[in-house]
């Protein structure tokens, strides 16, 4: 082996383990163009391009109307002041005021931030009647409401943590 090809190898080995880093990060951290706080801009995407974008945990929550197990979410015992946005795409949900401790096991709420932040469809799984709570701007799956919740609403958002994402305010 010449020092020349010496050489070429030696570069394309360092070119090898960059490239492999990039990918390694790039996989480790999923970044998601469509997280936006400001925008009010609807999200229309099919799940093949929200699988690529969000964790497998979010998905599926957020996009298979997936379930966490209770009393395990982040924000299940959490009362700090802020808002709560939609994991999947930032859109302003929740403001802590509306937050009270509910013995549920899930994050609760007696009321969404605005008319527009969330939307609701009837969901006749699993031999119940519910009505689901849907992210107004993505149509994220974020949990159920029941009219059992304090005042002054009565009602009780009943919310999967791994959907929100907490921001101080
Ligand atoms: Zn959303």
């Amino acid at each position: 082996m010449n020092k020349l090809t010496a050489g070429l190898m030696l570069i394309l080995t360092f070119i090898s383990i960059s490239f492999a880093q990039q990918l390694v990060k790039k996989n480790a951290m999923k970044t998601n163009p469509y997280y936006n706080t400001s925008s009010k801009e609807k999200i229309n995407l099919p799940d093949q391009e929200w699988e690529k974008i969000l964790s497998p945990e979010l998905f599926n929550i957020a996009r298979k109307k997936g379930t966490e197990r209770a009393y395990s979410g982040t924000y299940n015992d959490f009362f700090e002041t802020g808002f709560y946005y939609c994991a999947a795409c930032g859109n302003k949900l929740f403001e802590s005021d509306s937050k009270f401790a509910s013995s549920c096991g899930w994050p609760s709420f007696f009321e969404a931030y605005s008319e527009t932040s969330v939307k609701y469809i009837s969901d006749k799984s699993h031999g119940m009647i519910r009505t689901e709570v849907l992210c107004g701007r993505c149509d994220a799956h974020l949990g159920h409401i029941f009219d059992d919740g304090p005042k002054p609403t009565g009602m009780r958002f009943c919310m999967n943590s791994i959907s929100l994402k907490f921001e101080k305010k």
